[in-house]
């Protein structure tokens, strides 16, 4: 996500206890404890907020295929002579960031973005990008999600419909085929995953694969169960992500380092099983929400995977959602 962990952690760890009464003397007491907490997290607006500040970095990785670090998910970016193609198009309040990222790659114009799925911090730069020039490529349920209020239970956030340009004006829903400077260009559907419009992307000369926010690097992910997410499609997903790889394949996840490799990920979804079969153990036990949370069944992999925004009880409330 780009964002500079410290000051996300200092800003979010706040006690629900201390957070109430304070927004409580803020306001007179007109906040509710629900209402506190999601003015205090505000996960949306932080993290667009703190886009507007961060360097983008890029990366090259193979051949003429790069990666931006720093506006919200990871991109990825294809230059050569037909034209820049991007996968997904970051925050839109970093544009004049990601358009000096951009130039320092090569002087060819943008002509295509495709979107791993909805998620304003993988689409919010859509309608910047399409007014220079590029066509814009998304699953089916994508271009409905963005062209559709959008409420995400989980983020206590309501998105508006996009404006026009945002729209992908191209939608698949089956596998896809482009070629675009020398390069084979893969676009995969997923079953239902992170989202219900999630693809993949793949470089084939390069051998590398994009898999949106079907894996995060090192970090406990988000699921989305608002627009079709599981946590059982995380893991057919990374099995699937598996399945593509080889030990040589470049891993672009959507979040956490963006340079990842076979190994990594598939410690991703042995976590994720791992969790997966302990909080369905205790859901199955009768346990509720809040027992299962105290019980810390992400207690062995806290250390590696609890440290960014998807906190254990958070992850641990997405994983019993969907168990
Ligand atoms: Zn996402």
């Amino acid at each position: 996500m780009g964002l500079r962990r410290k000051q996300l952690l200092s800003r979010r760890h706040f006690c629900l206890c201390c957070m109430s009464s304070a927004a409580f003397a803020a306001t007179g007491g007109w906040l509710t404890p629900r209402q506190a907490f999601a003015e205090a997290r505000g996960l949306v607006t932080l993290i667009k907020d703190s886009a507007a500040s961060s360097p983008v970095t890029a990366y090259k990785l193979r051949g003429n295929v790069s990666v931006l670090e720093g506006s919200g998910g990871n991109i990825a970016v294809l230059t050569g002579p037909d034209g820049k193609l991007l996968v997904d198009g970051g925050i839109g309040v970093s544009r004049p960031q990601l358009t000096k990222a951009l130039s320092g790659l090569g002087p060819e114009p943008l002509t295509h973005l495709i979107n791993t799925h909805w998620h304003f911090d993988h689409s919010d730069g859509n309608e910047w990008l399409h007014s220079v020039g590029a066509k814009i490529i998304a699953h089916e349920n994508t271009r409905k999600h963005l062209s559709e209020i959008q409420r995400v239970e989980d983020w206590d956030y309501n998105f508006l419909p996009s404006p026009a340009g945002a729209i992908p004006s191209e939608i698949l829903s089956a596998n896809r085929s482009l070629k675009l400077n020398g390069t084979s260009i893969e676009m995969k559907p997923y079953k239902p995953a992170h989202t219900d419009g999630d693809l993949s992307v793949t470089f084939g000369e390069a051998d590398i694969l994009h898999v949106g926010d079907t894996y995060w690097n090192g970090i406990y992910p988000f699921i989305d169960y608002s627009t079709g997410g599981s946590i059982d499609g995380m893991i057919i997903a990374s099995d699937s992500n598996l399945a593509a790889a080889t030990d040589n394949t470049i891993i672009i996840p959507g979040h956490g380092k963006p340079v990842s490799n076979k190994s990594e990920l598939k410690a991703f979804r042995d976590m994720l099983v791992d969790i997966r079969d302990k909080v369905a153990a205790l859901k199955k036990a009768g346990r509720t929400l809040e027992e299962t949370v105290a019980a810390k069944p992400t207690a062995a992999h806290d250390a590696k995977w609890g440290q960014f925004v998807i906190d254990p009880p958070f992850f641990t409330k997405l994983v019993y959602e969907g168990v």
